[in-house]
């Protein structure tokens, strides 16, 4: 049986969690093997089926309600009774994913972007160096804690029974205690966004954002920025990608007046599509768009967005 470990947020599974399954589900066909999904605190847990979920274990318990890597590890050790356990490349998910790795003995393969190329051994590519690089990884450890890089292997339907078993499981203390968090209300999840618009100091001014929320708006988009305007408070900490910021791969990714260095590629080169606005045509983000704009943002964005709206009306 191949485990994998889905991630919800208020109790909808994420996008991430579905790719999990497809991957697992990919991986447990060429071993044949079966897939089982495990839930904690998560409404819904039967859509897994759809993607390849054999088996659903879905765990209720208030002490899982705030998130902790130790707890949650200990959980996962506990039901995962198998050798190998798929994870989606998220943050919490890979920090479970390590703790887990540790007590099982199990080699810990990251940023997994393809199935294997072999099972035996098990041999895998996977992006390295942030995002710059591929790397072919190989193990002999039949343990393995692998995650799968969003976006990259994607969802892929596969409906198979989901049976759903509920189940109990032994708590440990959390080891770090959370005493509150800050959420931010009615915006789109960045890393779980299909499209993102950026924007960066070629915006020259905070209050020149409006153009840039009123693309967010008319495409569903999530918006994101630069690290030097989060930094000089343009924008939110939250919205910093890069390689010191988050990590997204969008399907679509519109860069407005951001020069592309290489630190902020980091961050976003997993994008599926990206679109560059900007008045410098040597701006060196234009080597890595697929579509680019070299204009003012000032003149483009409006006519932009007033083309967008046309096109949707
Ligand atoms: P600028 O470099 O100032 O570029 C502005 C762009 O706007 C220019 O290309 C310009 O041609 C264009 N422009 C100007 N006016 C207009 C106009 N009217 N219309 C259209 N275009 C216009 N950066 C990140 O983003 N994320 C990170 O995670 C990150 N991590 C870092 C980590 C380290 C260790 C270091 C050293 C740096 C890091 N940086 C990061 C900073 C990075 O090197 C760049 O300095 C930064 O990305 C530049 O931001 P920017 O493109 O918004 O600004």
């Amino acid at each position: 049986m191949i485990y994998v470990y889905t991630e919800s947020n208020d109790r909808k599974l994420k996008k991430v969690s579905f790719e999990a399954v497809s991957y697992a589900k990919a991986i447990a066909n060429m071993m044949q093997e079966q897939v089982c999904a495990i839930a904690i605190n998560t409404d819904n847990v039967e859509s897994l089926a759809q993607f390849g979920a054999d088996k659903i274990i879905s765990i209720e318990n208030e002490a899982l309600q705030q998130f902790s890597t130790n707890t949650y590890a200990n959980v996962l050790s506990e039901v995962a009774q198998g050798s190998i356990v798929v994870f989606p490349h998220t943050n919490d998910a890979s920090s479970v994913a390590s703790f887990v790795a540790l007590q099982k003995n199990a080699a810990l393969l990251t940023n997994v972007t393809e199935v294997p190329s072999s099972v035996s051994p098990f041999t895998v590519k996977r992006k390295a160096f942030s995002g710059k690089g591929i790397m072919t990884v190989s193990t002999t450890n039949p343990s393995m804690c692998i995650t799968v890089l969003q976006n990259a292997f994607g969802l892929k339907e596969n409906p198979a029974s989901g049976t759903v078993e509920n189940s109990s499981v032994n708590i440990l203390p959390a080891n770090v205690i959370v005493q509150s968090t800050e959420k931010s209300s009615g915006k789109l999840d960045l890393k779980e966004a299909e499209i993102v618009v950026s924007a960066g100091r070629g915006m020259k001014a905070p209050e020149n954002w409006g153009m840039i929320e009123e693309m967010a708006n008319i495409l569903g988009a999530a918006t994101a920025c630069s690290k030097p305007v989060a930094d000089i408070g343009w924008r939110p900490h939250g919205e910093h990608v890069g390689q010191t910021g988050k990590a997204i791969a969008p399907n679509l990714y519109i860069a407005v007046g951001i020069s592309g260095a290489i630190q902020h590629l980091a961050g976003v080169n997993g994008s599926k599509t990206i679109v560059v606005i900007n008045s410098d045509p040597e701006a060196p983000f234009f080597k890595s768009a697929d579509y680019g704009i070299v204009g003012d943002a000032f003149e483009i964005v409006p006519k932009f967005n007033e083309a967008l709206k046309a096109y949707k009306g």
